[in-house]
């Protein structure tokens, strides 16, 4: 059980230098990032010097080898700050296709993609979402046929996010009627390209693109781990990314109730500050024992993974579905508190808003988090064997 503060002296030394850079070198872009409906390269390139995307990861690769906690530090930063397109983009390049070359990766590959990519040398994508397969992981139809000495892939990929800024892509294709592999395919390869998508709700910051592979000739030094696993491959992957997830939806959601306090305190409206009004302040205490629950299961989910590894897929889950839904709840009462000023963007409650929504439907939607947690409560010796755990 979680009881005490996770958080050492190291992991608040590494909160205070991501709070100095988001500072410095994020807040006073982002509204030109958010008009452009993409960051720089220069903020990955800072990001690596930092030392940022590799906290978790080895030392051998350019990392730190910090525990999962100090992602979370970084997650919770940029939360509060309100930046989560620019989050996604750094996510959907550190958590999504990098863990899979970390874990799977051969000597060459984590040399050729994973240390330039933590030093931010490199920008990293995943490609798994296909127009036809989302949810249904299964259903991907892009192929890479085996050719002898390379693989030749056809096929397209959407909604992917660093699509058109990657220099390399981590891609699930079909390699057979009835398996999936992933394999890494370089930017400069002949017959990919990329469109960006320009017309999103919000995360306005972070690149999406639609990709396409036309005769796309890979070598077969390109695959990661074992041909025909991919799918496995896929389904173990997904923990980290719910679980920074769970803690941006937790810690937008608990800047949007500090922003909800502090404008409820000064606006007055019938010769009092609106937060006098009985109602008003009800709705902030029940705001704030979302946003705490929601912060619980994230940390009881982190705790378990650190010890678990994905076999804390149960928690995770919950943590995902349980935090996507409920944050919206509080930023969405967090706007309406706000009044006519929180539909406008200046107070941020607005990009707060139509970046959260996300959260539902990427990393895998709320109906799909109930899928699998459906299953696992019907097995029910994994259920109860999970709960005494807890206890
Ligand atoms: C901004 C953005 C960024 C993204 N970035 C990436 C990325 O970097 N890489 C990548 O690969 N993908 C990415 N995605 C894709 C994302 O993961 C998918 O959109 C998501 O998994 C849902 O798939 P879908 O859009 O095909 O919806 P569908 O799977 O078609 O779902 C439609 C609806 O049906 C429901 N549904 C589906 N199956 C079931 C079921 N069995 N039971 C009950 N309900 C069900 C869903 O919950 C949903 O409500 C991104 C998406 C967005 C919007």
């Amino acid at each position: 059980m979680l009881t005490t503060n996770p958080f050492t002296e190291e992991h608040e030394l590494l909160r205070q230098s991501v709070r100095k850079f988001i500072e410095k070198e994020i807040t006073p872009y982002v509204e030109e990032w958010e008009k452009n409906n993409i960051c720089s390269r220069d903020v990955f390139r800072k990001m690596g010097e930092h030392g940022f995307f590799g906290v978790t990861f080895p030392e051998k690769y350019a990392g730190s080898g910090m525990d999962f906690w100090s992602a979370v530090v970084i997650t919770e930063e940029m939360a509060h700050a309100n930046i989560a397109g620019l989050a996604m983009s750094l996510y959907a390049h550190t958590y999504l296709p990098l863990p899979l070359i970390n874990a799977l990766g051969t000597e060459e590959q984590k040399n050729k993609y994973l240390a330039p990519a933590l030093k931010g040398e490199k920008i990293a994508a995943l490609g798994i979402t296909e127009p036809g397969a989302g949810s249904d992981v299964a259903g991907i139809i892009t192929t890479a046929k085996n050719m002898g000495d390379h693989y030749l892939i056809n096929g397209s990929k959407t909604f992917i996010t660093n699509g058109t800024m990657a220099d390399f892509v981590v891609l699930a294709v079909r390699t057979g009627e009835d398996n999936l592999s992933l394999l890494i395919l370089d930017k400069e390869t002949k017959g990919f390209s990329a469109i960006p998508i320009h017309n999103k709700l919000g995360m306005h910051t972070s690149d999406t693109a639609q990709l396409f592979f036309e005769n796309c000739k890979a070598p077969k030094s390109c695959l990661i781990g074992e041909e025909g696993h991919g799918f496995y491959y896929i389904m173990n992957n997904f923990q980290e990314e719910r679980l920074l997830a769970a803690v941006t939806g937790t810690f937008i959601a608990d800047w949007a109730l500090k922003k909800a306090k502090q404008y409820t305190m000064e606006r007055q409206a019938f010769g009092r500050p609106i937060s006098k009004f009985q109602v008003i302040r009800h709705k902030l205490a029940q705001m704030a024992v979302t946003v705490e629950a929601c912060r619980s299961i994230s940390y009881r989910a982190v705790a378990e993974f650190i010890e678990k590894g994905s076999n804390a897929v149960e928690i995770v889950t919950m943590a995902k579905a349980f935090t996507s839904e409920e944050c919206m709840k509080v930023i969405n009462d967090a706007l309406q508190l706000h009044g006519g000023v929180g539909y406008m963007e200046d107070y941020g409650l607005a990009r707060a808003w139509r970046d959260a929504r996300l959260l539902t439907v990427g990393a895998g939607t709320t109906q799909i988090m109930h899928e699998i947690l459906g299953k696992l409560i019907l097995d029910e010796v994994n259920y109860q064997n999970n709960l005494q755990k807890r206890q």
